[in-house]
């Protein structure tokens, strides 16, 4: 076969699209026999497989042109409409997109220029990243905890920069496991309507707390303050099923119809099918699914936190989630958990090295551990191997 010069031929987009570090650990993670605590993917347990075989088979035979014709860009409008009513938003407002994932492209694609400045949190959805970064923009970073974003730090870029917007996953966060209380988002809010900030809020995570209620959004404070500088990204990925790439984003019309037009080049429309199908899914007792989703994280995390608190050496620090997947680790300053990576793969255990979640650098001795995925016992063996593989890294002394 005669061969071409492939690199010469990429546009310079194609240059900043990079191989996604995590997907390719990832594929280290799934030889047989490994604990895997590093993909982000939800409890396939909690997939409604039946449920969906039976709405399936009957939107096929009931709306069967309507599920395999194309469809309208913005989505399915029954869809649309439940949404809407589900978040108490005007349904004009709502576009349906292919995943979350497809949103935040979508962002970079409309907001987006080459060294413009966005601003995110450190560390931040690695999803995120790689999907800005395709757009070529000058990542801002403020860090973050387990209460969210410094807002000190925030305050201080903001004197100094005017970024697009301010990505921020203020529930759950992917990787830090941060909830950010409300008075905290209620003062960012104020921040960001004071200078007039574009604020993405990313609540993939929003039903997946362990306490008595969900906290309200950015989204809906800020509508509540009269600031419409929020968009809103959430997702049926966490709560049906992610191979569905069905997730929302509310935006104000404007914006919205541009974010229509940026995906029409895409993919015209979300699948059909899916979308009916989520919708018949979301019919069928949700407040009962949802229960059930929130008890089993909130089990396994429990699980996991046990397991290390018991496992764990000094000056190993760690985060307590307050809901979504994940539990983010700080080993003590010096060890590099690309080091602990390649001891663990050696005890059959894995996680996500946190270094890449920062869009600005740092962060190595940082890594992310996702209780989703694994029963309590397979956390609980994990959770050893991981601190023997641990301890085979620490200086002698401090074992
Ligand atoms: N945002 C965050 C914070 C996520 O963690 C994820 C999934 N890991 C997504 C977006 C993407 O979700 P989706 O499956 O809807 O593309």
């Amino acid at each position: 076969m005669k061969s071409l010069a492939w690199s010469s031929l990429f546009g310079q987009g194609a240059e900043r699209i990079q191989a996604s570090t995590i997907r390719e650990l990832l594929k280290l993670t799934q030889r047989p026999g490994v604990i895997s605590f590093a993909g982000g993917l939800p409890a396939p347990e909690l997939f409604p497989k039946e449920e969906a075989a039976e709405a399936t088979a009957r939107i096929l035979k009931e709306k069967g042109e309507v599920a395999l014709q194309y469809g309208p860009t913005e989505g399915y409008a029954p869809l649309r409409a439940f949404v809407g009513a589900w978040l108490g938003v005007d349904p004009e407002e709502v576009l349906i997109t292919t995943g979350s994932q497809q949103a935040l492209d979508l962002l970079g694609k409309v907001f987006l220029d080459e060294g413009s400045p966005v601003l995110l949190e450190a560390p931040s959805y690695l999803g995120a990243i790689q999907a800005f970064r395709a757009y070529g923009p000058r990542f801002l970073t403020v860090p973050t905890e387990a209460e969210g974003p410094d807002l000190a730090a925030l305050e201080d870029v903001l004197k100094r920069e005017r970024p697009r917007f301010l990505y921020l996953i203020p529930s759950f966060q992917n990787p830090a496991s941060g909830l950010m209380p409300l008075s905290k988002r209620e003062r960012l809010l104020e921040m960001a309507m004071e200078k007039g900030l574009l604020v993405v809020e990313d609540d993939a995570y929003r039903e997946l707390y362990f306490g008595e209620k969900r906290l309200p959004s950015l989204f809906e404070l800020a509508r509540g303050a009269g600031y419409e500088g929020v968009i809103y990204l959430s997702s049926f990925s966490k709560i049906l099923a992610p191979g569905l790439r069905v997730a929302f984003a509310v935006a104000p019309k404007e914006a919205l119809q541009k974010l229509v037009q940026a995906k029409q080049g895409v993919d015209l429309h979300t699948p059909v099918l899916n979308q009916m199908l989520v919708l018949e899914l979301l019919k069928e007792g949700l407040p009962a699914r949802l229960e059930r989703v929130r008890r089993v994280y909130r089990e396994k995390a429990r699980a996991m936190l046990e397991a290390l608190d018991e496992a764990m050496p000094q000056g190993v620090r760690y985060t307590r989630p307050k809901g979504g997947m994940f539990v983010w680790m700080e080993l003590p300053e010096g060890l590099s958990a690309e080091a602990l990576f390649q001891r663990a793969i050696a005890e059959n255990v894995a996680f996500v090295p946190g270094g890449p979640f920062f869009a600005g650098g740092g962060g190595e001795n940082t890594l992310r551990l996702s209780y989703a995925t694994m029963d309590r016992e397979r956390i609980r063996e994990g959770v050893r191997r991981l601190a023997r593989a641990l301890e085979s890294l620490l200086p002698l002394g401090t074992r």
